[in-house]
């Protein structure tokens, strides 16, 4: 019985793939750039409209920042939420498209458009793997909801306060993350946590214009000086963060994190490849060490540092100001508003009084319990359609707005899709193999079938 249904969706996917290949196009052909507010509305209308055709109800419902649409459809006990997102990041440096960032084109099986992976890709995912479990079972097992925002490529702002004020409309018992796929080596991965992040920017105006660096270089205070040594006090070399009660809440990993962090593919050698990295920090060689410290241990990172004259040759000027971009990323249990007022005291405390923080955006970090049955069952099904079992991460080291469907819906999360390591998320000829979208869409549908049973 079941094998004849997976038969049956296995071979609607594939049937239907140019189908689905034309609502993606139509889709990335509608720019939706949340940075710059381009097209923004136009795609969440879209989005809605094109849940409609699916038999789906969709609204387009105002947030604080840009509209969320939110849909459902089928019946049953248990309800499956979809968490995605249709905004999309800038397509620039244009130069380097070879084909037109918003018509989607296939070359040697695979397609290019900005969106055709993250997260366009997924959404169009998402649709075809009902479509294909409701043709092999007459209708849907399980309700499904979906939510899809306009925001996550600029940090999700207003995704916590959604999630709170709209927790009966998005009630449910299971959540697919609007990302998934595979690795360097084509095994399918399962991330199931992600760190936090408070992103602030640091600055100092020190005078009200830069002046002669011969007339107030004794006299004046330098905005770069006073920046630098306030920013020299947030770490120390042995990459130990100074600001008082900072480690007070992080937990460290189980035993069961660090069981799974131990069974990770070893990648040492391709990153060093890659960024051309010589050593490790803290010596570290690869192994358990490694993964823990990578994705178990806060962070203080300065992302830019700006002051005075960079052009060419010299210039005797000293500057007036200075400001510098720092990201935390924040591992259970800390907060960004935690980190936020621990920074201003530490600063405080020091004399550092002149430095302004003005936080640029920030989310909690959270994990899923790795032996929660919902995880079981994208484990399981992965192994079915991949052939492999699944890469397991406890968390991984970048961040999102896992956290409001986790604790405030009570929601196990899972990640599953279209994603490899070449997909190009971010940047020029942005990609995602045919292979890899009939594999995802397979591997999302028997998610589905699984969890209606
Ligand atoms: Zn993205």
């Amino acid at each position: 019985m079941t094998n004849h249904i997976l038969q049956k969706i296995d071979a609607h996917i594939e049937q239907n793939r140019a189908y689905w290949q034309g609502q993606l196009a139509r889709l990335c052909a509608q720019p939706s750039v949340s940075a710059q507010n381009w097209g923004i509305d136009e795609c969440a209308q879209l989005v809605a409209t094109m849940l409609r055709e699916q038999g789906y109800t969709a609204e387009v419902l105002p947030s604080d920042g840009y509209p969320v649409v939110v849909g459902e459809g089928g019946a049953g006990e248990k309800t499956l939420l979809f968490y995605l997102h249709y905004d999309v990041q800038p397509p620039d440096p244009l130069d380097l498209w070879e084909s037109d960032p918003f018509t989607l084109t296939e070359r040697d099986g695979v397609l290019y458009a900005r969106g055709v992976s993250d997260d366009k890709g997924h959404i169009i995912c998402r649709l075809a793997a009902l479509a294909a479990v409701k043709e092999a079972m007459g209708e849907l097992p399980c309700r499904v909801k979906f939510i899809i925002e306009g925001e996550e490529e600029i940090g999700s702002p207003n995704m916590p306060a959604f999630v709170e004020q709209h927790q009966e409309l998005l009630a449910a018992d299971a959540c697919i993350w609007e990302f998934g796929g595979v690795d360097y080596d084509g095994r399918p991965r399962q991330a199931l946590g992600m760190r936090g992040i408070c992103y602030v920017e640091l600055s100092v105006q020190s005078l009200s214009r830069d002046a002669h660096s011969g007339l107030g270089g004794s006299i004046f205070p330098n905005a770069a000086w006073r920046l630098t040594w306030a920013l020299s006090t947030l770490k120390d070399q042995y990459e130990r963060i100074l600001i008082p009660g900072f480690y007070e809440n992080v937990l460290p990993p189980s035993p069961r994190d660090l069981e799974l962090l131990s069974r990770l593919p070893e990648e040492v050698d391709e990153l060093k490849e890659m960024y051309g990295v010589q050593e490790f920090l803290l010596g570290l060689e690869g192994g358990l060490p490694l993964q823990r410290t990578a994705v178990f241990e806060p962070t203080c990172t300065i992302c830019g540092l700006t002051a005075g004259y960079q052009g060419v040759g010299s210039k005797t000027v000293l500057p007036a100001r200075a400001s510098a971009k720092v990201d935390f990323r924040l591992v259970p249990n800390q907060t960004p508003q935690e980190v936020l007022s621990k920074l201003r005291a530490h600063l405080d405390g020091l004399g550092f009084q002149d430095v302004q923080i003005q936080f640029l955006g920030g989310g909690r970090p959270a994990k899923v319990d790795p032996d929660d049955p919902f995880v079981q069952i994208a484990n399981e099904t992965a192994v079915d359609v991949y052939g492999r079992d699944p890469i397991i991460e406890p968390i991984i080291g970048g961040s999102g707005p896992n956290y409001p469907f986790i604790h405030t819906l009570g929601l196990p999360l899972v990640s599953a899709g279209v994603g490899y390591p070449g997909s190009n998320v971010h940047a020029p000829n942005e990609n995602m193999t045919i292979e890899n979208f009939l594999q995802g869409t397979k591997h999302t549908a028997r998610i589905i079938e699984r969890f209606g049973r």
